[in-house]
């Protein structure tokens, strides 16, 4: 990670010298391989930190992707643990690849579809829903996780925000509509370029 281009990750080693990675969640996105599919670094941030890692606990990040999510979870504490699961095999195989150069070896990666590949994995304190929420996958999951699991889930599509707002209405938690647009060439001057909203849930079951 010697060629760190983003300032927000240059942090100065106790001599003074040399970038770093930080300690804060929100880790740059050009420091994972992607395919594009990854929650963007300032989301991520907010993410973790509606995830709110404890001592010991177990996550599951539900639609790897990139394997971001997970691998910042694990970062946040050596003594927590995560599955992710991803359907796409490409995909599963970079969330490997991802975990190993950040020295998170203990990820579990579980190639497959939700709920069906979440049969038999160890019960987790955590969900985390990055991708691929549906009726089907939420009522599998109040159904079968234990009453205490804490559940947050981004949403980006109308349909996946609709089923969102649908469980909110029936178990309650925290919605956040989170709206961000960053600065980019307009011409020869410069103007704001929106990302697509992000829903964003946060509920104990
Ligand atoms: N949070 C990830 C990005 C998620 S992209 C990161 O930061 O890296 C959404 C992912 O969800 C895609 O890779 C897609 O293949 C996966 N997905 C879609 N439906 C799913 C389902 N039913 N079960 C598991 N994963 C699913």
């Amino acid at each position: 990670f010697d060629d760190i281009a983003h300032p927000v990750c240059v942090g100065l080693d106790l001599d003074g010298s040399g970038a770093s990675i930080p300690k804060a969640s929100g880790i740059p996105d050009t420091l994972f391989e992607t395919d594009g599919q990854i929650t963007k670094r300032p989301i991520r941030a907010l993410t973790l930190s509606a995830l709110a890692p404890q001592q010991g606990e177990h996550l599951w990040d539900i639609g790897g992707g990139t394997g971001s999510i997970g691998i910042e979870w694990l970062m946040s504490h050596p003594s927590v643990t995560a599955t992710t699961i991803e359907p796409r095999a490409d995909r599963a195989e970079r969330i490997r690849r991802n975990a190993d150069a950040f020295g998170q070896d203990r990820l579990e990666v579980v190639h497959g579809l939700a709920p069906d590949a979440l049969v038999g994995l160890t019960p987790p304190d955590v969900v985390f829903i990055g991708g691929g929420f549906s009726e089907n996958l939420m009522r599998w999951l109040h159904e079968t996780l234990a009453a205490g699991t804490r559940l947050v889930a981004n949403a980006v599509t109308l349909e996946s925000e609709a089923a969102l707002a649908l469980w909110h209405g029936k178990l309650g938690g925290d919605l956040l509509r989170i709206e961000l647009a960053q600065s980019a060439p307009l011409g020869p001057r410069r103007g704001w370029k929106s990302a697509y909203p992000v829903v964003q849930w946060s509920v104990m079951l």
